[in-house]
């Protein structure tokens, strides 16, 4: 069973994509906040981490660019929901290596799919391919 930590302030959004998430076979663990969350990706260790942005006592940009320069929690994919769907945003979620980027509000089906879409996806190999 693959393991989500689910990063969501607003309890409302915590109960839906939770409950959702449960739902279609995935164990998931819940934080309220970007320090908590920080904890649980390393006490956890999630396959995924599905994280909002706008997050009391640290942001979700702060909380993921933290676990990516550690090098045990940097391997784990971080989707992104937020809010506020700016061009900035996108950008600065790609250098900060989101591996997606959620505008809310979410369809759940769009969550669901977005979830097992980066659990599967192939991982950047370093090698060239030759020809
Ligand atoms: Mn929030």
């Amino acid at each position: 069973m693959k393991r989500i930590l689910l990063v969501e302030d607003n309890a409302d959004n915590r109960a839906i994509y939770g409950i959702l998430l449960s739902h279609v076979g995935y164990d998931v663990v819940e934080a309220v906040d970007g320090e908590t969350g920080i904890a649980l990706a390393r006490q956890r260790r999630p396959d995924l981490i599905l994280m909002d942005i706008s997050l009391p006592r640290i942001s979700g940009w702060d909380a993921t660019r933290l676990l990516k320069e550690d090098p045990d929690t940097a391997p784990i994919p971080v989707i992104a929901l937020t809010a506020h769907a700016y061009p900035r945003d996108r950008k600065l979620a790609r250098e900060l290596g989101f591996a997606a980027y959620l505008a809310k509000p979410v369809e759940p089906r769009v969550v669901v799919e977005e979830v097992a879409r980066v659990l599967t996806a192939p991982r950047p190999v370093a090698l060239p391919v030759c020809g």
